[in-house]
């Protein structure tokens, strides 16, 4: 499978890809996700916002930040312009500050994701068994409880249903106290979508989604990375 996303990275001499572009990726993968407009000035910014329609998101994007939220690079729930004009200037400035030394290709502005069920879903390539591919609870619970669920690529339904069976707090997903039951097919067929472009992508190394926001009607990943292998 060809790409130009991939292509246009491999010329950079880049082996992380962008959120941009990884959810690009992706979603030609099939993969729900926020999307976003890459935009690199404060009118620009504006002009992007008004077009996703409020609240929107907005986030750095630069090839050395792998952590957006820890340098101040993400600003959620922006709920007009002049909030949009500010978070685009605010950003720029956090990250600045946080590392002066950091490219900066401008900021994406996506749509604001409705709260749902966090859940996060990966792959990491391992050199002798192939894809293995990764799911659990998303959050500050998934490094509490290390409660994730992995199977080899190519997954069957049947694998994907039981990845996601298998975690221990499954309730959480299936209606606990009164919460609606998320959409677990919508969540295994995005694990089966990313397996499969895992598997016709040998170069890409290690993709995370986190998080996935999950619904009790379909799921969409709000942050996406993609990592090619150094080859
Ligand atoms: P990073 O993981 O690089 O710090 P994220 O893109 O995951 O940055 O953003 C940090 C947090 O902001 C997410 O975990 C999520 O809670 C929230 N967030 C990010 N993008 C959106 C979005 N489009 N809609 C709703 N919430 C979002
Ligand atoms: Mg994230």
């Amino acid at each position: 499978m060809t790409s130009a996303i991939i292509e246009r990275a491999r010329g950079e001499q880049r082996t992380l890809l962008t959120e941009p572009e990884s959810k690009q990726l992706l979603e030609q993968a099939g993969i729900p996700t926020t999307g976003g407009t890459l935009v690199r000035s404060e009118d620009e910014a504006a002009a992007a916002a008004d077009a996703v329609g409020y609240p929107v998101v907005l986030k750095i994007v630069s090839p050395d930040v792998v952590h957006k939220s820890d340098v101040g690079g993400v600003v959620v729930g922006i709920p007009d312009v002049a909030g949009a004009r500010a978070a685009f200037r605010s950003i720029n400035d956090a990250v600045r500050a946080a590392m002066p030394s950091a490219r900066m290709d401008g900021v994406t502005v996506q749509r604001q994701a409705q709260p749902g069920v966090e859940v996060i879903m990966g792959m990491n390539r391992d050199p002798q068994f192939g894809p293995l591919l990764m799911f659990g609870l998303g959050g500050v619970l998934v490094e509490l409880l290390e409660d994730v669920a992995f199977r080899l690529a190519p997954l069957t339904r049947r694998d994907a249903d039981q990845m996601i069976r298998e975690i221990k707090c499954l309730p959480v997903l299936t209606g606990f106290r009164g919460s609606p039951p998320a959409d677990l097919e919508a969540l295994r067929g995005m694990l089966l979508a990313l397996s499969a472009f895992a598997d016709g992508n040998p170069d890409v190394e290690q993709i995370d989604l986190n998080p996935v926001f999950a619904y009790p009607n379909g799921a969409v990943a709000v942050d996406a990375r993609v990592v090619l292998s150094p080859g």
